[in-house]
């Protein structure tokens, strides 16, 4: 496995790597790798002979509240399990290399980003999509892989290869979760014991609305009572959001369950904010 910093040096790497006929596959991290990175690095590995993992805790996508300068970090132990899984190239640019002096043109995302993670946390997504442009441009992949477990993510990007006519393919990937449930999330370590164990509280919410669903209920209201009592009866959980949206246009769902749906929550425990989301349909 190579690994490299310089984005100069990384496109040499992939001119080098197309030229000899291999087919590269994009896999856009922060860093602090768990099985659910892995996963989509199997999946691309699938896809493409070669997989490119960037780790980039991206300052742009952070509020000046959030976690930035506590974000998770374990750069040797990232690298001996991409080494372990089969990366051609794990590349880490440092912050002057994507943000050099004078850096000014960012993306501006629209209607996606209205709610759910958009409206806690704004400018994020402009800052998660700028930096995944630049991120492509340097890489040039044939295949892009993200998880599902980033919903809103996965469709800002996808809207954002259409709209840039982008030649990536965005493979979504399932979200891979712990034993007990809880989806695997590099912020999961910031959780006490007791917070970790009021954090199945997400994974209840969506089993519950889940086996509503699957018998027959379609009123968003019920299915979002039921899934906002199952997270408030967790006495550590501070619900962000609860809410049920098109999966695709993340258009909230306020009178009838249109499908594919989207039930998303947002919900604190502690100072730790943890997402989860499952698809209906
Ligand atoms: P992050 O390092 O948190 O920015 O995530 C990098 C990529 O891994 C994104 O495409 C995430 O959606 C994906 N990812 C994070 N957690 C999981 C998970 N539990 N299962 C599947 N994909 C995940």
């Amino acid at each position: 496995m190579e690994r490299l910093s310089d984005p100069a040096a990384v496109r040499a790497w992939v001119d080098r790597t197309k030229a000899a006929g291999g087919r590269v596959a994009f896999v856009p991290t922060m860093g602090y790798l768990h099985d659910g990175h892995i996963e989509l690095v199997r999946r691309a590995r699938e896809l493409c002979e070669h997989v490119v993992v960037s780790i980039f805790v991206n300052p742009l996508q952070f509020g000046p509240s959030e976690d930035l300068s506590r974000y998770p970090r374990d750069p040797e132990g990232d690298a001996a399990r991409c080494e372990g899984a089969g990366v051609s190239l794990l590349w880490s640019p440092e912050g002057r290399h994507l943000y050099p002096e004078g850096f000014q043109t960012r993306v501006q995302t629209g209607a996606l980003t209205k709610g759910l993670c958009g409206a806690s946390r704004p400018g994020h997504f402009d800052g998660v999509a700028t930096v995944v442009l630049k991120l492509f441009s340097v890489v040039e992949p044939e295949v892009a892989c993200f998880g599902e477990k980033d919903w809103q993510q996965l469709r800002v990007i996808q809207r954002m290869v259409e709209d840039f006519h982008l030649r990536i393919r965005v493979v979504p990937c399932p979200t891979i979760r712990e034993g007990d449930g809880l989806a695997r999330s590099s912020r999961n370590s910031y959780l006490s014991p007791e917070e970790r164990a009021a954090a199945l509280a997400l994974v209840r919410a969506l089993d519950a609305c889940e086996r509503l669903f699957r018998a027959g209920e379609r009123a968003p209201t019920t299915l979002l009572t039921t899934a906002r009592s199952v997270v408030q009866a967790e006495a550590l959980a501070r619900i962000d959001y609860v809410e049920l949206v098109d999966a695709m246009t993340l258009t909230p769902l306020t009178h009838e369950l249109t499908e594919p749906a989207l039930l998303a929550l947002a919900v604190r425990f502690g100072s730790t904010r943890l997402i989860d989301n499952r698809v209906f349909r």
